[in-house]
Parts: C-alpha cells; structure tokens; sequence
C-alpha cells in the first residue's frame, strides 16, 4: 500500500513533471472528486452503481449538492475564501440544484453548510483520500520507475481514453488502473473469440446453439475455435438420442456430455455382447443384441421392412419434407437426397438401413419443424 505524501512532498514531485503531465494529474484528480462526490450521494440514495457508470448518467439523479469543481491556489497560498469567510488553499464549488447557485466551501466546511448527512460527507472524504493516494501512486511509481507498461494492450478498443492519455504522456497506470486494463482485455479476447466461433455457424447450427445453456456454448465455441481438442467420432449406427443426432447431423462439435453418452451406449453395448456369448455358450438360442431401449422392436425382426410398410408409415412426414425442402438446411441436403435413395432402394427391394433412415428423417423433421408420424 502506498504511503499518503505530504503536501510539501506533492509539491515537489509534482514541480519535477512537465507542465502537460501536471495538468493531466490535476485534471484527473478533480474528475475522480467529481465522481466519487456523486458516486457517494447515489449510494445514499439506494442507487445501484457499478465501477463503469459514467459520471453523466448519474449526475442527473441527483437533485440536491453537486461538486462542480475545486480551486487551487497552489501550495503554499491562500487565495479562496469559504462562504464562513475562512481562506483557503483549496475551495469546493458546490451548485445547489434546487436555487440553482454555486457556494464555495473548504473541505473541512460543506458538512456544516449543506444538509448532506454526515454519513455522505464520510464516504465523500474517504473517497477524495482515495483519489489522493492514487495521485500519490502515480508520482512515486513515475520516479520509480516500473517495467509494466500499457503498450501490449493498445488494440484493446474498451480501454479508456484516460488511460491512453497517461500513457503518452508517460506516466504510468496505477495498480487499480492496470487490473482494470486487464480485465477489460480478457473480456475483449472472450469477445473476439465468441464472434469468430458464432461466425462460423450456419443458421441451421444457430438454431441449435440457442437450444443450450451459456457454459454450453462456450464449449461449442472453443471447440469450433480449435482452442479445445474436438474429435466427431462415428456414431454407432443404432445410436438413437435426439439432441446427438441433431448436433452430429448440423456438423456441430459434440459436447462433453454427448460424449459420455456414447461412451455409456459403448459400455452397454459390450455388457450386451458378453452377455449373449454367456447364454451361448450355455446352450441358449443365439439372440440378436438389443442395444436399444424403447424402440419399437418391430425393425429388429427378421421381417425384412418392405416399400409397402415404408410408404405406409412415413408417406405423409415425407411428403411434408418435400414440400418444404427448398427449406433444407446446407448442412441436411446431403441427408434428404439420401433419404431419397433409400426410398428408391427400397421400391427395387434392396436392403436399407431402417434406423439410419429414421435418424435422417427425424433431423430433417427438426430442422423444418414439420410434424413427424408416430413411426418414426
Ligand atoms: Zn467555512
């Protein structure tokens, strides 16, 4: 913590800076006052403020006392006068809203000549020692000397007009003042990253962002960014869960959940495999695995699925498809001409993959929210 100057100390550091880096200081000291004046009659007024509200919205909230300016006479004199007659180095203007006319007390008055509580002239003191001691900070880290510098966070667009003007100037940041720089910047490369991954997506593949939680989405994001590993692994093709499907069938990433999913499926899959050898082995009928649950068993029978029960089933959701498929997303196009051939296949009796057909079918039904039949 830096130690408060005296005000001898000030004033020769202060006679040490240029005259252009003194008037930076001094005009920056009297806006900070100006702030944390009103900052402190908000805050009893029960207004909620963050760091960042400018002075100028605040400012018209205020009805009563508002700190206009501060004179200096310079060190060492006394030119100004309280309105109780007493001389001062440093007179308070202070505008009265209500008459509309500006009174100039010394710090140690205002308390008694405005009807501010003596709790806000509290906070507004500490508040202007507050300033101090960032001026303080200012001119002993400048005669220092110090290695951080504001430089490597210039393209930052959010960092504060100020603060680039301390900078030419020379003068260095304060501690506040750089984890404020910080901060801003670690906001703007989250922002940057955000609009190059959202960029990226399709609308198809909006619609679906929006579907998921914030932390969700930055999970697509630094995975489409590549600031995260992303793999597509193959679905197995008798996986059937809505939201992996739609997110593989977007060419989405899939999130880490979606990945524990399969990895589950997987492990079933093999209890499964190990349980059908077992009932082999023990001399029951060879059955077919049954991955699934909840699935209408009719596609796992031997029954081989005809044109007949295809088009008896899905014709109305197929031609719902096709009557809107100018509406197709890039991404599903692909999909709805495959779908296409297994029709076709299937007229020629061919073999086709029921449920892969189901998985295209039911995307296609998301993605141009058209109603689907109770097959699918
Ligand atoms: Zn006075």
């Amino acid at each position: 913590m830096v130690q408060p100057l005296s005000k001898s100390e000030v004033h020769q550091l202060m006679s040490l800076l240029s005259d252009e880096q003194k008037t930076f200081i001094e005009r920056y000291s009297k806006q900070s006052k100006k702030s944390k004046w009103i900052e402190a009659i908000a805050r009893r007024k029960g207004m909620v403020l963050s760091e960042d509200t400018p002075y100028e919205e605040i400012e018209p909230l205020i009805e009563d006392w508002i700190l206009v300016d501060i004179m200096d006479s310079g060190y060492g004199n006394r030119d100004y006068v309280c309105e109780c007659g007493r001389a001062l180095r440093y007179q308070y203007r202070v505008l009265h809203k209500k008459e509309g006319k500006v009174y100039g007390y010394g710090s140690s008055c205002f308390e008694h000549h405005t009807n501010l509580s003596p709790e806000v002239v509290k906070d507004i003191k500490s508040g202007f020692h507050s300033v101090d001691l960032e001026r303080d900070e200012i001119l002993i880290t400048y005669f220092r000397g110090t290695d951080w510098s504001l430089e490597p966070y210039l393209h930052v667009d959010t960092i504060p007009s100020e603060f680039r003007k301390q900078h030419r100037l020379e003068l260095p940041l304060t501690v506040r003042q750089r984890s404020k720089v910080i901060r801003l910047a670690e906001a703007y490369k989250q922002k940057k990253l955000w609009n190059k991954g959202f960029g990226q997506l399709d609308d198809y593949q909006k619609e679906i962002f929006f579907t998921i939680e914030k932390d969700e989405q930055w999970e697509i994001i630094r995975k489409i960014t590549q600031l995260e590993e992303n793999d597509y692994p193959e679905l197995p093709a008798e996986f059937q869960d809505e939201e992996v499907l739609r997110f593989y069938s977007a060419g989405l990433p899939l999130l880490e959940r979606h990945m524990e999913f399969l990895e589950d499926y997987r492990l079933q899959q093999i209890q499964s495999e190990k349980r059908t050898l077992i009932k082999r082995g023990a001399g029951g009928l060879p059955k077919r695995f049954q991955y699934r649950t909840g699935l209408d068993p009719s596609i796992h029978s031997s029954t081989r699925l005809d044109y007949q029960t295809l088009i008896e089933r899905h014709l109305e959701t197929l031609r719902s498809v096709r009557e809107n498929e100018h509406r197709i997303p890039e991404g599903l196009k692909k999909d709805w001409i495959k779908v296409q051939q297994q029709v076709r296949d299937l007229k020629k009796e061919l073999n086709i993959d029921y449920s892969n057909f189901k998985v295209l079918v039911n995307n296609l039904c998301y993605a141009l929210q058209v109603e689907r039949d109770e097959f699918l």
